[in-house]
């Protein structure tokens, strides 16, 4: 199974690298070699895993994993990986694909202290709490990958036009230095992919939040958090009803 980093050596080491042109060379290889590998995706909600997951499926077997412990308060995390299950089960009723699911396990607290020990709380978004996120949620996405045997890694979120896709490419390809698993590198927002999964959102009526997860993100952004508890809290009841 080809490693990205050797496509990624090949390139002019003086341009921007173009991810999903690494992605489409992996892909390549998967082609002439026939095979199907199987992924373990990283996702923090539905919109982004909407077109990630059409276009994967295409090529590879893909199982979302939803390892999120940045989320605040806890309703808004159940109500996202509610939402993100539906998304998958209904996906896979109208396509045929297979895509799995596993919940990764939610410790606000974990996150909490490794934002408090970086002094990060004041970061803007985008800044280096984020980096730190995605490198929290990356790198339990490749331990969990080697864990279950899956051929790559990757990342959902390089869809979503608000987060650096190099960035999170880079710390991907990083963390597989530490793994006995391949990062799978993207850029699921070219091709029209964003385009593509406001359109699926509207189709599968995916609920899009308003604020990317964190309490620090949101009370920067003058999010209400209690006003979101409390809808959290009644879209999960109605769906126990
Ligand atoms: S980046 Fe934003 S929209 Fe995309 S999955 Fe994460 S929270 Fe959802
Ligand atoms: S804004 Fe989003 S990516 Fe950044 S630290 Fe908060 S939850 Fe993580």
């Amino acid at each position: 199974m080809i490693n990205s980093l050797e496509i990624i050596e090949k390139m002019n080491p003086n341009q921007k690298i173009n991810y999903d042109r690494v992605f489409q060379k992996v892909r390549a290889s998967w082609e002439e070699d026939n095979i199907r590998p199987r992924i373990l995706l990283h996702s923090c909600c539905a919109p982004c895993s909407t077109y990630s997951l059409e276009y994967l499926t295409k090529s590879a077997d893909v199982t979302i994993y939803f390892a999120n412990s940045n989320i605040h308060p806890s309703s808004e995390y159940e109500r996202r990986m509610k939402v993100q299950e539906e998304f998958i089960t209904e996906f896979n009723a109208r396509t045929g694909a297979q895509v799995g699911f596993i919940a990764g396990a939610y410790e606000p607290q974990v996150f909490l202290k490794m934002v408090a020990e970086k002094h990060l709380q004041e970061e803007p978004e985008g800044g280096n709490r984020c980096s730190a996120c995605f490198q929290m949620r990356l790198d339990l996405v490749a331990e969990k990958a080697v864990q279950l045997g899956f051929d790559y890694f990757g990342s959902a979120l390089t869809l979503s036009p608000k987060k650096n896709s190099q960035l999170i490419n880079e710390i991907g390809l990083d963390i597989q230095k530490i793994y006995k698993v391949s990062y799978l590198p993207s850029d699921f927002k070219k091709n029209k992919g964003y385009q593509r999964s406001l359109e699926m959102c509207r189709d599968y009526e995916i609920y899009r939040q308003c604020y990317c997860g964190c309490v620090f993100a949101a009370k920067q952004q003058g999010i209400d958090l209690k006003a979101q508890n409390r809808a959290a809290i009644q879209f999960l009841r109605i769906k126990k009803e």
